[in-house]
């Protein structure tokens, strides 16, 4: 069942988080709130806080916290329904079953599927009756896609024209409104309707079901954007779907692992070779509502994406986001310049069965990049590389697996574990409570950074709106905290007020309902524009840099390449020539 964000925040307002928690926490007043010994760990000195002003809680000794939905669902040991059924009797709200709504929005729903299945078999027969799509199925063939997977997978073609499958709908008798909703059609110039995929290899993304939620789109040519998919629709969310979840569903299972590809054609390549449990992300940082999709099905991920890929810190960093949820990641290495596609059709089956083996601990992979990127035998890389993998020790829950990891971290630098724990618990304060200027301004500042502005634009009025105008999601590299902000953008852009208990009731994300508490419950934080617009130099330098870094790796990779081969690849050149060009535009800035 699930609960509007406007019934959510009713019943939150006529509950008192003070007299709720009273009930089971004997409280004592402190400063502007209430203090307690935490019922969530053993304690003997109180670090427990409510705020009846801001109806949250937060213990700074175990990082539990939230609003009085997670409390319930915590104390009680019940689901989040049940406590918002429990909340809503004891405060007199009924919660209505406005079946009429959701009967309402279930045939909207049912109608953009019906427009989507039509699209997809239209796509299909463009790709398979005519001269163009012949060639199409050629080049697929060539890059070891067979007609199986291609009907399989019901891929298609988008015709070039300006708006084919938008007067084909028209005669099925569909409206240009319903073509939009369904993002099938988009508004051109002079209030004519255009396709919204034109002259390009359809792949339609299925749900969990198989039914059509999306597409994606590739160019014929090396022309950019290489791929498009589907706008956000009632029935499609970006970030919310891994592509062949449906046919590989069972196997996923049946293994207990899954592998995670990058695009859509390592993925059918993958299912050709027998590699069923492969899933595509589509995206190179996972979402947390992705890893939950995983957690359903398996314990064991592996991640095969192409070199170029997977030596992104960046891309990686989304993959702490499994081991905080407790799944077990690998990262499988493919050799340079190959993708798994690549790899399978050259290699064959064998040969990536023996790097699925052979996948190493995201940790272990993670130090093996930090090795080769920082001078291990100086004091300096060794502090480099142990900060830079705090992160990700920091999302380990378990307290032995903990131990293990430290441990060997410990002998491969040549460091005591103890000096490495000392590290840890700094990194974990650091994210809890003191310090937080100093912090902003070292080069780890950036998380710190991030969490700052987050909490300005829920609590500073003022400076929400030029806040919300001057940054973008890309600004923030943790991809919770990317969430959060593309929530509070879209909320925003929809006219809504933002207020942290309203967030909290549309992000629906535990994880994240935490974080706000931490953030707004901290004293020490004082959200002036100073300090603020200080945070936001802060992440906008250290994306820059991030970039610059990145840019400079691809480049060099390439310039590599093109010095070994014996007769030059023309695209290889351009490709450098523009990388070379958006370095130089960023060392401008
Ligand atoms: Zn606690």
């Amino acid at each position: 069942m699930k609960f509007s964000a406007e019934l959510l925040e009713e019943i939150r307002e006529r509950c008192d988080i003070v007299e709720i928690v009273s009930e089971y926490v004997h409280l004592k007043p402190a400063g502007r709130g209430f203090k307690g010994l935490c019922p969530f760990h053993n304690e003997k000195t109180p670090s427990f806080m409510v705020s009846p002003e801001k109806q949250l809680y937060h213990c700074f000794g175990c990082g539990e916290g939230g609003n009085i939905f997670n409390f319930i669902m915590k104390i009680e040991k019940i689901e989040f329904f049940e406590a918002v059924k429990m909340l809503a009797t004891r405060s007199g709200v009924s919660l209505p079953v406005d079946e009429q709504k959701e009967n309402r929005l279930n045939a909207q729903k049912e109608r953009v599927y019906r427009l989507n299945d039509l699209a997809a078999k239209y796509y299909q027969q463009c790709l398979t009756r005519s001269k163009k799509g012949q060639k199409i199925i050629e080049y697929l063939q060539k890059r070891g896609i067979n007609l199986r997977t291609i009907e399989k997978y019901k891929l298609g073609y988008a015709p070039g024209g300006e708006n084919f499958l938008t007067i084909f709908l028209e005669k099925k008798g569909y409206r240009y409104a319903e073509m939009i909703k369904a993002g099938l059609t988009r508004r051109g110039k002079n209030g004519t309707y255009i396709d919204y995929f034109r002259n390009r290899i359809i792949f339609p993304i299925f749900n969990l079901r198989g039914e059509v939620a999306g597409f994606g789109g590739r160019v014929l040519d090396s022309s950019l954007p290489k791929y498009i998919n589907s706008p956000e629709t009632i029935i499609y969310k970006k970030g919310e779907n891994l592509y062949n979840i449906n046919f590989a569903k069972e196997e996923i299972r049946k293994k207990n692992q899954v592998i995670i590809v990058e695009g859509y054609t390592d993925a059918l390549i993958a299912q050709q070779y027998d590699f069923k449990n492969t899933l595509a992300s589509l995206g190179t940082a996972l979402t947390t509502k992705q890893v939950e999709l995983v957690k359903r099905f398996a314990d064991r991920v592996i991640i095969a994406y192409d070199a170029d890929l997977a030596g992104d810190m960046a891309a990686l960093r989304s993959l702490d986001l499994f081991i905080q949820t407790g799944l077990e990641v690998r990262v499988a290495i493919l050799p340079p310049e190959y993708d798994p596609a690549d790899y399978l059709h050259n290699k064959g089956a064998v040969a990536f069965k023996k790097l699925v083996d052979n996948a190493l601990s995201l940790i272990d992979y993670k130090l093996k990049l930090l090795f080769k990127k920082y001078e291990v035998d100086t004091i300096e890389g060794k502090i480099k590389i142990v900060n830079e993998i705090l992160p990700t020790l920091g999302m380990i829950k378990n307290e032995i697996e903990l131990r293990e990891q430290v441990k060997k971290i410990a002998d491969e630098l040549n460091l005591s574990e103890e000096a490495i724990f000392i590290e840890l618990r700094k990194y974990h304060q650091g994210i809890r409570n003191t310090g937080y200027l100093e912090e902003v301004r070292s080069e780890s500042g950036n998380l710190i950074a991030e969490k700052i502005i987050i909490g300005a634009i829920l609590e500073n009025e003022k400076v929400t709106s030029e806040l919300l105008e001057k940054i973008e999601e890309e600004d923030f590299s943790h991809p919770l905290h990317r969430q959060i902000i593309i929530t509070i953008k879209n909320l925003f852009k929809g006219g809504k007020k933002i207020e942290a208990q309203k967030i909290i009731n549309y992000l629906d994300n535990e994880r994240a309902t935490k974080l706000i508490a931490e953030i707004l419950m901290d004293e020490e934080i004082t959200f002036d524009r100073k300090v603020i617009m200080g945070c936001v130099e802060t992440i906008k330098n250290y994306r820059l840099n991030q970039e610059i870094k990145e840019l400079e790796r691809k480049a060099k990779i390439l310039d590599e390449k093109i010095k070994k081969a014996e007769k030059i690849d023309q695209n290889d050149l351009k490709e450098l020539e523009r990388i070379s060009q958006q370095l130089r535009m960023r060392n401008i800035k």
